[in-house]
């Protein structure tokens, strides 16, 4: 983490995980497990819980996030939630691209694209996830891939706006696996984001942004990810179901 010139973020990601009854639960307990942070802490809970983390969080260090958004304004898209939806909730962060998104949902590059460009059309901060399956990484092309994922998802988003965006460099092949990259891998691809924002916006936007890793980050692997230069923070998936482990990595971004 370079704490300078940018701010390192720890988001956790809960994915189709706590009822809101279960979300007021664990809130109450991560309250006072992340209150001595010295990162920005964020909890990103199914819409579901959104309300009630939104009231919760209100007064304390956690800010909350969703985990998608749709990309239309509104409209006859059932089953779906706006940009404007959630800022009216009063939710501050949402995540794009997920993997588990493009696995299941068929997201695309475009698609998510077209999630980010509405949500800081509408004011949100956005988490845009790129990262390379076990095949890619094996075929070499980890680099190639991350490029263009990175470039498609900002397309016409302004440097203005890249203030209100993270890139979280989550490897597929360690997303909720237990198997994490090494700390060097993390490094290496977390610069090679860098380098492109560097190449679309200039050295001080690509210098400003927070680049975080994911994918089976922990208690124990925290502080070896995080002592890397170009990982600003970890986006957080099981270990954020914890208070206790999720505090330990807020607590590993602080040092
Ligand atoms: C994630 O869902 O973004 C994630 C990184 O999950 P996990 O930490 O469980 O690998």
């Amino acid at each position: 983490m370079n704490k300078a010139t940018r701010k390192a973020i720890i988001a956790g990601n809960w994915k189709m995980n706590k009822t809101a009854t279960e979300a007021k639960e664990l809130i109450s307990q991560l309250i006072p497990a992340v209150k001595q942070a010295d990162c920005e802490v964020v909890i990103c809970t199914p819409f579901t819980s959104l309300c009630t983390a939104v009231e919760l969080c209100r007064g304390t260090n956690i800010h909350v996030g969703a985990e998608n958004v749709h990309f239309e304004k509104s409209g006859a898209y059932t089953g779906e939630i706006s940009a404007d939806m959630l800022v009216d909730l009063g939710v501050e962060y949402v995540i794009v691209g997920h993997s588990e998104r493009r696995q299941y949902f068929a997201e695309t590059d475009e698609t998510v694209n077209k999630r980010a460009k509405a949500a800081l059309a509408a004011g949100l901060k956005v988490i845009v996830c790129v990262g390379e399956s076990l095949a890619q990484r094996e075929q070499g092309v980890t680099e190639e891939l991350v490029r263009m994922q990175t470039k498609i998802a900002l397309q016409d988003v302004s440097a203005e706006e890249m203030q209100r965006v993270v890139i979280a460099y989550e490897p597929v092949w360690a997303i909720g696996t237990g198997r994490t990259a090494t700390s060097e891998q993390a490094q290496e691809v977390c610069a090679a984001i860098r380098k492109v924002l560097g190449e679309l916006y200039g050295q001080a936007v690509a210098e400003a942004t927070t680049v975080q890793y994911g994918g089976s980050m922990n208690a124990g692997n925290a502080d070896e990810l995080l002592e890397k230069p170009d990982v600003d923070g970890g986006l957080i998936g099981g270990a954020s179901l914890k208070a206790d482990a999720f505090g330990a990595i807020v607590a590993a971004a602080s040092k």
